[in-house]
């Protein structure tokens, strides 16, 4: 067995704290299950010192009181420093969770760098106070945004640093102080975070981390310390988040799960269909929230599309993540392997039937070949709810007007995407409820909102929106 990284300690107010009990996170390579390495389980009093640091530097420290020019310049010298250690937190993250190199690199490496320069150059472009002109009277007011406070950040495994970065950016460029913690699968990436931030001399408790798992979520939402929840996970703990935040009166946003409809019209090109739905249906091994996991096709071309997504699943590179060809790594974890494999057995059992599905896979890891499932009743389990595997529906529809049915029939509303002639395309997609659609392919883009609709969360995330959500305003009359 060997260690490859430990980190025996939290990160808060800028410092190193023992923690204050023995509890680890011990991380287990999907791959070939040796032990990749281990982190402290933060408790309530280690969750209790670094709220307590962030609470600190919020109501005492220089970050909400600086400019955003400032804060830009600031948020700009994180980015360059995680730049430097991008392939670092890469590697960490294939180790993980056995995310492919290919993903890793620019998913855990580059875009938390674009993340926070993004947020950095929209800072430069805000304006505190916005004057606006008075309604019953004569005169200006003045609508000035403030940042919230202290925000926890809690994070899925998925793609760790993507996500979290999605949330640290736009807090650290609203003014906010936070505390982060990252799901029980990626606890090592985050500490490069912590290590950045020293490197620099970055304000101290302006970010904190306290990594482990539920319990430790728990005992951070429920901290009286917190006025902000930023969370990407499932709908279950969204819901769960939501309620608890309610019952306090702070604002929550959430980002969930999905069940996303690719709807394919008869003007489609499938060639840039098939081309498309490989990332966009597949990528990181199914296990990316608002991948379009049910594909629709008109009945008069249902046969053809359904042998070419067949195709398309047994042309997948299913590997070694560390393998520069390998598009498809193993599952996370046990926990999600039997889930997603009982998944699979269920809809057999209840009359689906299972295409493709018969890659040959490496001897050892949790690795789950890509599977297309025909023949599933709009209402059964595996057309309704979120797998977070390689497994793609495909459903017939008989006109437009059914598919957007089909479409909207999920208590899920996160992506989707619709391909055919644009103009056709464009208006089914305004049909379609959910919070981000693409046409023909989907390629979410930063300076647009992203969120979902119903079940796939509240709030957005993204663009302006995402800094504003981590501010109160305030109106000064005049
Ligand atoms: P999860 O909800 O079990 O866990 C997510 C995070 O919440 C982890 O850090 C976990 O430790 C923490 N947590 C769990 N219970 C908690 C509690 N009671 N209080 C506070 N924190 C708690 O989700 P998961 O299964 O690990 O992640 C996969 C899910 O995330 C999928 O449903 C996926 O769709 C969703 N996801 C959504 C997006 C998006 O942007 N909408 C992106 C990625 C993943």
């Amino acid at each position: 067995m060997t260690f490859t990284t430990v980190r025996d300690r939290i990160f808060a107010g800028g410092e190193w704290h023992a923690p204050d009990t023995n509890a680890q996170v011990i991380v287990e390579s999907p791959v070939d299950y040796s032990e990749v390495g281990r982190a402290v389980e933060g408790s309530a009093a280690d969750v209790d010192l670094a709220v307590r640091a962030a609470r600190e530097a919020f109501d005492n420290g220089p970050w909400p009181r600086m400019s955003y020019a400032e804060r830009a310049d600031w948020i700009d010298k994180l980015a360059d420093e995680l730049e430097r250690r991008g392939g670092e937190t890469a590697d960490l993250i294939t180790a993980e969770i056995g995310q492919p190199v290919r993903l890793s690199r620019p998913w855990g490496g580059v875009r938390p760098v674009v993340h926070l320069r993004y947020y950095a150059k929209l800072a430069r472009e805000a304006a505190l106070e916005q004057e606006r002109p008075n309604m019953g009277r004569a005169g200006t007011s003045i609508v000035r945004r403030e940042p919230l406070g202290v925000a926890a950040l809690i994070v899925p495994w998925n793609h760790p640093q993507a996500s979290m970065t999605l949330k640290l950016s736009p807090a650290l460029a609203a003014g906010c102080t936070v505390v982060i913690k990252p799901a029980p699968e990626t606890p090592l990436d985050i500490f490069n975070l912590a290590e950045a931030t020293t490197a620099i001399g970055f304000p101290p408790g302006v970010i904190n981390i306290v990594p482990g798992g539920r319990e430790t979520g728990q005992a951070l939402i429920e901290h009286e310390g917190i006025d902000k929840i930023g969370f990407t996970g499932s709908s279950a703990t969204g819901r769960h988040i939501a309620a608890l935040a309610g019952s306090r009166l702070i604002p929550v946003t959430l980002e969930l799960g999905g069940k996303s409809a690719g709807i394919i019209l008869e003007s489609a090109d499938l060639d840039s269909v098939f081309e498309s739905l490989r990332v966009a249906s597949f990528e990181n091994t199914g296990q990316t929230c608002a991948l379009l996991s049910r594909i629709l096709a008109p009945r008069a071309m249902y046969d053809t599309v359904r042998d070419r997504l067949v195709d398309l699943a047994r042309d997948l590179r299913v590997g070694d993540p560390l393998d520069e060809q390998t598009e498809m790594g193993p599952l996370v974890s046990r926990r999600i392997y039997d889930r997603v494999t009982g998944m699979i057995t269920a809809a057999k059992d209840s009359g689906a039937t299972l295409l493709a599905g018969d890659t040959q896979l490496p001897d050892r890891g949790y690795y789950v070949a890509p599977t297309i499932v025909t023949d599933a009743a709009l209402d059964s389990a595996i057309a309704q709810d979120e797998v977070f595997g390689p497994v793609v529906l495909l459903h017939p529809y008989d006109d437009v007007d059914e598919a957007v049915r089909i479409a909207n029939g999920s208590r899920y509303g996160l992506a989707g995407a619709v391909y055919g002639d644009p103009d056709t395309a464009l208006e089914v997609a305004r049909r379609i409820e959910t919070g981000s659609i693409g046409i023909n392919g989907y390629r979410p883009d930063l300076a647009q909102p992203y969120g979902g609709y119903k079940d796939s969360g509240l709030g957005r995330e993204f663009a302006p929106e995402a800094i504003w959500s981590y501010q109160e305003v305030k109106s000064i009359w005049r």
